[in-house]
């Protein structure tokens, strides 16, 4: 079933669903990769939405302790900026 999304809240485009990968982010803690989102996305900007549902099942995926895909490392890195 496809969700209907609004126009966009910033430029007032066409939003259509696809399945997009997200890095999820909880706290400083866990970070991890959630493939096949379904999501709303901006034609024109790009900008991305997330219905209800979809947050939902991102956080119990995020939480799961179900076996990974994979595992990525990532370097963690502190910015230095005049
Ligand atoms: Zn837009």
């Amino acid at each position: 079933m496809k969700r209907r999304y609004p126009p966009c809240h910033f430029c007032g485009g066409e939003v259509a669903e696809r399945k997009v990968t997200v890095d999820y982010r909880w706290g400083e803690e866990l970070m991890t990769v959630i493939t096949a989102v379904p999501t709303g996305v901006c034609e024109t900007c790009g900008e991305q939405y997330f219905k209800a549902d979809v947050v939902k099942a991102m956080d119990k995926t995020a939480h799961s302790k179900r076996k990974p895909l994979t595992v990525l490392q990532v370097p963690v890195r502190p910015l230095k900026v005049a």
